[in-house]
């Protein structure tokens, strides 16, 4: 390890708080720092959470796949008139639903396209039919939906009005929006996000601000090799930790890696590889603590499982054993089996926890509407885990 780190980890070790430059230099440092880095990132994790590793079993409802943003990397988007483009009909959402609960899914996970009424006509035509103006009205409808099926809504549906999330609220476990970075730098021309109004990294920030405000338990994360730096990558998860440490609503925080996909505009970009992956997790769990949740997704990096383990993580996130990753659904799921043996093997219990996180559910209860806490109770445990009930289908 070179000497210069030393007092870096060690401050991390101890549970001192990083700040940028000190992230920056792990981020920086030569390939030789990562089994150090990886090492207290391990304890840290170990520390916080013990050797339990959680992943929650849902149902992937894109709502609708037309989106008013063009970011540069994404295949989810549509426009009207193509042949994949969709909106989900509330006769659809209370079919999927009822399937998911057969099939024990307890999330149901609600990521769609932002705000497609401000720019296609026929997409407002068609909100009108179901008798809404705005697609948030909608997904309050397909929300409580769901929740009639007692599969739990956990929605993303880019950026929200604190009434929009106040609206949600009763109806949701929990909700979400990516940071993915904090620079405005990625919205100049040439990079991924120009032209996507709803990806102003200020604006992100505050939805996340108003849902703190608002005691939502918050998802949300980073977005790795998207033409970022690594300071910018340190700067992102230093915002959510202020954000979390201002308000206690961060649940989890996502360490997700860029994928080219073809036909779209960064088609020939490198992917970001396993190596930045695993020391982004690790990085991420310095920066933010060993009772942060890290989650890195099991399907964007299936060669590198074990290694995100090593690096820190203590969550899988959302699997579905009956709905495809609608944003890259070239990724697999990894089948529950493979994934509880392969966290098995590698020292740790995998546990299925519900779209909020324990904590919010027991010691920290004013983060969920008590009449959506009672309507929970009994799907939960005594230590907030999701309780296993009888499916109609096998665990995938
Ligand atoms: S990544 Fe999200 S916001 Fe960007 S175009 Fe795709 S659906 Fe829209």
């Amino acid at each position: 390890m070179p000497a210069s780190l030393r007092p870096i980890f060690e401050k991390a070790r101890s549970g001192g708080v990083l700040d940028a430059d000190e992230g920056t230099r792990l981020a920086e440092a030569p390939p030789e720092a990562l089994d150090d880095l990886l090492d207290v990132a391990g304890f840290l994790r170990d520390r916080g959470h013990g050797r339990t590793v959680t992943y929650s079993k849902n149902v992937f409802i894109p709502l609708t796949n037309l989106c008013r943003d063009i970011c540069d990397y994404c295949t989810f988007a549509k426009k009207p008139g193509d042949p994949m483009a969709r909106t989900w009909t509330p006769g659809e959402i209370r079919a999927i639903s009822r399937k998911a609960r057969a099939a024990g899914c307890l999330e149901a996970l609600f990521c769609l396209g932002d705000k497609p009424e401000l720019v296609y006509e026929s997409y407002r035509e068609t909100l009108r039919g179901l008798g809404f103006e705005k697609t948030s009205q909608y997904l309050v409808q397909a929300c409580a939906i769901s929740l009639d099926e007692n599969v739990f809504p956990h929605t993303n549906a880019g950026l929200l009005t604190r009434d929009e999330m106040a609206a949600l609220r009763p109806l949701n476990h929990s909700m979400g929006l990516m940071l993915e970075n904090v620079s405005p730098r990625l919205m100049e021309p040439g990079m991924p996000h120009h032209g996507c109004p709803d990806k102003v990294p200020r604006r992100r920030l505050r939805m996340m601000e108003e849902a703190g405000e608002l005691g939502i338990p918050f998802t949300t994360g980073i977005l790795l090799g998207i033409g970022e730096t690594a300071r910018e990558r340190v700067e992102s998860l230093i915002a959510i930790r202020e954000l979390g440490e201002k308000h206690g609503h961060i649940q989890e925080v996502i360490i997700q890696n860029f994928l080219p996909k073809p036909g779209t505009d960064m088609a020939d970009r490198p992917e970001a590889g396993e190596a930045l992956e695993v020391r982004t997790v690790a990085l991420a769990r310095l920066l933010l603590g060993e009772r942060c949740h890290i989650q890195a997704p099991p399907n964007l990096n299936p060669a590198a499982l074990g290694r995100l383990l090593a690096a820190g993580i203590d969550d899988w996130g959302g699997v579905s054993p009956l709905t495809i990753d609608f944003v890259n659904p070239e990724a697999p799921w990894p089948g529950l089996r493979r994934l509880e043996s392969l966290t098995t093997d590698a020292g740790f219990q995998l546990r299925e926890r519900l779209g909020i996180y324990p904590e919010y559910l027991l010691e920290r209860r004013g983060f969920i509407d008590p009449a959506l806490l009672e309507r929970t109770r009994p799907f939960m445990d005594a230590e907030g885990f999701a309780r296993p009930l009888p499916t109609t289908a096998g665990p995938g």
